[in-house]
């Protein structure tokens, strides 16, 4: 008989953390702790195959699994020594969701499931403690009603407030049994009276309930849209796990807390965590109460660190640090719970931490001996290492603080104000940059927290659901600003004596935690001493090549800064916009004959040949690679009266004359028009001007005592002749600038391979081409007949439907757009055996599509200066095997 339900508790487990995918994280997990011996209340997990039998088949249950779950129930009865609904003696159970990957905050947990009228009085009388029974069946009440009966919870949190309201107290620490009593009867009879039948008071049917509750989570809206976000698949389904409760709510001796073995933060290997006495499990990440630090040194002014409250279960949570860390070999984020006095541990996971910390903690298991290099290089996240390599807020900017709160995710942000999710979302599709600020946040908030710049709230601690989601996002964010207060209703954020309202502009420093007025001044990022060590050893390890594309001196500054092994990509057109040369290219552009074209390149000319020393002189040593001119010409023509008044008078033709010219380059379809290779063929002189700059520049470079490395390259190709006619353009261009200067010039020429006929007569284009780069870009436009412009307004709902896995102008189409690279790659290399292979588009700093490109065989990846380290660690993470989806 299938296997469906995994017991775990008593030093003993069924399953293990290998098990992750059938188990969940937290259930293997739980496993894993309870067979090492730690303290874990006893318990079993339903596994994701009953989810996925659940959801595929009407949301019925595989046969034999009601049985397995008695079993298990009576299991864990035996250990405790309760009987699950029993009423002088009744077990409580909590039932808590858990997916392969963590997904914070995506599924509710229901605690003390299995109180109901009577055993509620049981527990009153065993625990001695009126209070403690009747408070924990009014969360019960809640989070069922909420979590499993689909009443909102803000029905319970009025009533709530209502109360303390007529009893005249601001805190539920203040209300006693008698009002926890007389809530529980109100809750019961709102409930009754929202869903027109009781509460129900069979324990069986309460864990029914909210067993099907979390399965049925798996398929709403909230938890669909975080696995969206994080590439994770609908097949995955989450697992169940049902454990007896331990309380922390019972009295001055108890507690709940989180733990983290090292700072998640900055990496130090200190403990660092959060706890509340006599709190319940929410408490902590709900940020009602603000919770207290660990350690001594986690203290900051007036609080009771746990190390000074309860110290002798913090020396036990001390000893778990260090054996859970020997035993996982990473950082640990754990959840536990002290009743009485005794330590509970209730998860274990490998914790979320910013991109500095990742590197830290990688670089010091390394020198501490726990893991090795590769094992390092593949703990960090490529699309994490975008974090540190965007600018810092400038020291020395003036800054007008508003506030300031805890550091809760680090990086500097500004942008404009706004007060909901809904809001952050409309507000970016409009183009504008968000702070998201709230009160606090809730899962319904992950939309708005995905597009905002930075999150600033108003409540909450280190571990609160927006400071644990904006670390996983790499978004800034600021939590608990105190001082600051919202009035959502105006759309105002008040500090003392300042408002600041919907729209205007804040900057927050999500690693010192402020909040400040108006946009302060960035500077660029400086590398950690770690950064540097893990790219040292990323650079042992990969074998495929890394450059930038990159045409301005600071974009090769930033590149060579970044590790880029040369050029990949010189757009040269973006060299023509320049004031001072748009007038020539203008002139060009409308002369009505070659004779009037060549004087305007001439002009252009000493521009031209500056750009190339300025980048040759700068890439010293390395290949640099320049694409001719792409874009169709009518994008650079005159459109003001006063711009066309101007070329008028510099190319002295008739302003008439001008538009008519206009007129006649419109195109109804630019993009597959009058553009790239097919304007050197009718222009030749536009190209051999280029070549003769890029020949004179190198001439000049070499002869100062560089050593250059010139790639031309001819875009848009689609027939072998065209090719041929440019490279004998280029070639003999090249021998008269040689023959002028006296200076032989080393130089290679080869084509984008961005139309799919290309790819498929690459074998012949080779023949002639001494390299081939990939345009992926308009690649994949042409594969798949998608215009990368047009695509935005439904590709999203292609997503959603399944259509389509991934935006496949992010991250490469491996079937389709990926074949035609790796047919093209094939027949270029037969036709001639070591022909250089690149790829030059977005993909180049996308780390699925860096790894498909290693699978590939391709000699390097060109991106943007700023994905150069990212490239660089993902192709070292491809040789290494890791797969680059498991990081997302
Ligand atoms: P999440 O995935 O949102 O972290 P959990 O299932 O971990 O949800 O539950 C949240 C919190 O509820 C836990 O951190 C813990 O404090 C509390 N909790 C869960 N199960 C139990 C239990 N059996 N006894 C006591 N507290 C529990
Ligand atoms: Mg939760
Ligand atoms: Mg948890």
């Amino acid at each position: 008989m299938a296997e469906w339900v995994y017991s775990f508790g008593n030093g003993k487990a069924d399953g293990n953390a290998a098990m992750k995918n059938l188990l969940g994280g937290k259930g293997a997990n739980l496993a894993e702790m309870s067979s090492l011996g730690l303290p874990v209340p006893p318990g079993f997990t339903l596994t994701t195959e009953v989810c996925t039998h659940y959801t595929t088949n009407d949301k019925t249950y595989p046969d034999g699994l009601k049985e397995q779950v008695l079993d298990a129930l009576a299991g864990i009865e035996q250990i405790m020594g309760l009987k699950f609904g029993e009423a002088g003696n009744a077990l409580l159970v909590s039932v808590r969701s858990g997916a392969r990957a963590s997904m914070p905050g995506m599924m509710d947990t229901v605690l003390n499931l299995g109180l109901n009228d009577e055993t509620v009085e049981g527990l009153a009388e065993a625990s001695g403690d009126e209070r403690f029974a009747y408070d924990s069946y009014r969360r019960f009440l809640q989070m069922y009603g909420d979590v499993v009966l689909g009443v909102d919870h803000h029905m319970f949190e009025d009533l709530l407030e209502d109360h303390k309201d007529r009893r005249d107290v601001l805190l539920d620490t203040e209300l006693g049994a008698e009002d926890w009593r007389g809530l529980v009867d109100e809750y019961k009879a709102m409930i009754e009276k929202e869903l027109g039948y009781p509460f129900p008071q069979d324990p069986h049917e309460q864990l029914w309930g909210a067993i099907d509750a979390v399965f049925g989570s798996w398929m709403n809206r909230r938890a669909k849209t975080y696995r969206m976000l994080h590439d994770i698949p609908e097949e995955w389904g989450t697992a169940v796990n049902v454990q007896a409760m331990v309380f922390g709510n019972m009295g001055e001796d108890c507690a709940t807390g989180v733990a983290f073995t090292r700072d998640p933060a900055n990496g130090e290997n200190t403990y660092y965590g959060e706890y509340l006495i006599n709190a319940q499990g929410e408490d902590v990440v709900a940020g009602i109460r603000t919770p207290q630090p660990l350690t001594i040194a986690g203290k900051h002014g007036e609080q009771l660190s746990m190390e000074e409250a309860m110290p002798e279960t913090y020396g036990e949570l001390l000893g778990v640090r260090s054996r859970l860390e020997g035993h996982y070999k990473d950082m640990q984020d754990m959840e536990f719970t002290v009743q009485q006095g005794r330590l509970w541990m209730l998860q274990t996971r490998n914790g979320k931490r910013t991109t500095r910390a990742s590197m830290k903690i990688a670089v010091d298991m390394v020198n501490e001996g726990l893991i090795d290099k590769g094992e390092a290089i593949s703990r960090i996240n490529p699309g994490q290492l975008d974090q540190i390599l965007h600018p810092t807020l400038d020291p020395d900017a003036e800054r007008q603080v508003l506030g300031i709160g805890l550091p809760a995710s680090p990086g500097a942000a500004s942008g404009r104000i706004v007060f909901s999710s809904p809001d952050a979302e409309s507000w970016t599709e409009r183009g504008e940059e968000v702070i998201l600020v709230r009160i606090e946040t809730s899962p319904e908030d992950i939309g708005g927290m995905h597009v905002a710049r930075g999150i600033v709230t108003t409540r909450g601690g280190m571990t609160s659901h927006a400071a644990v989601v904006a670390r996983g996002m790499g978004t800034p964010c600021v939590s608990g600003v105190g001082s600051l207060s919202i009035d959502y209703d105006e759309k105002t954020l008040s500090a003392q004596g300042d408002v600041v309202r919907e729209g205007d502009v804040i900057t927050i420093d999500g690693t010192s935690g402020e909040v400040m007025k108006g946009k302060v001044p960035t500077i660029q990022p400086e590398f950690s001493d770690d950064f540097s060590k893990l790219m040292e050893w990323v650079d042992e390890t990969r074998t495929l090549g890394v450059r930038a594309n990159a045409e301005t001196a600071t974009d090769a500054k930033t590149a060579r800064e970044f590790g880029a092994e040369g050029i990949g990509l010189c757009r040269t057109e973006h060299m023509f916009f320049d004031a001072e040369r748009i007038i020539h290219v203008r002139e060009m552009i409308v002369a009505s004959d070659e004779k009037t074209r060549r004087a305007a390149l001439d002009k252009l000319l000493p521009f031209q040949r500056q750009d190339f020393v300025d980048l040759f002189t700068i890439m010293d040593g390395l290949p640099v690679t320049i694409r001719l001119l792409d874009p169709p010409l009518h994008e650079f023509l005159p459109q003001s009266e006063s711009d066309i008044a101007n070329v008028s008078e510099a190319a002295g033709i008739e302003v008439a004359d001008i538009k008519l010219r206009a007129a006649q380059l419109h195109e109804f379809n630019p993009m597959l028009g009058h553009r790239g290779c097919r304007l050197g063929i009718t222009y030749p002189e536009i190209y051999e001007m280029q070549a003769r700059a890029i020949f004179e520049a190198a001439a000049e470079v070499s002869a100062a005592g560089y050593s250059v490395h010139p790639e031309v390259m001819i875009p848009l190709v689609a027939l072998k002749p065209e090719f041929e006619i440019l490279k004998k353009l280029v070639d003999q261009t090249a021998e008269k600038v040689s023959r002028e200067k006296g200076r032989k010039i080393e130089y290679t020429v080869g084509t984008m391979i961005e139309l799919p006929r290309a790819a498929l007569r690459a074998g012949e284009i080779a023949e002639t081409a001494e390299f081939f780069s990939f345009g992926t870009n308009d690649l994949t436009q042409t594969a798949l007949g998608l215009s990368r412009d047009d695509a935005g307004s439904f590709i999203q709902i292609y997503r959603e439907k399944g259509v389509l896995e991934n935006d496949p102008f992010v991250s490469i189409d491996r079937e389709g757009v990926g074949e035609l690279v790796r047919l093209a790659a094939e027949r270029g290399r037969a036709a001639r055996p070591g022909i250089k292979l690149g790829i030059c588009g977005e993909h180049g700093g996308d780390a699925q599509s860096v790894e498909f490109f290693h699978e590939t065989g391709l000699d390097y990846v060109s991106c943007s200066p700023y994905r150069v380290p990212i490239a660089r660690l993902a192709a070292a993470q491809a040789t290494l095997g890791v797969k680059a989806r498991d990081n997302a």
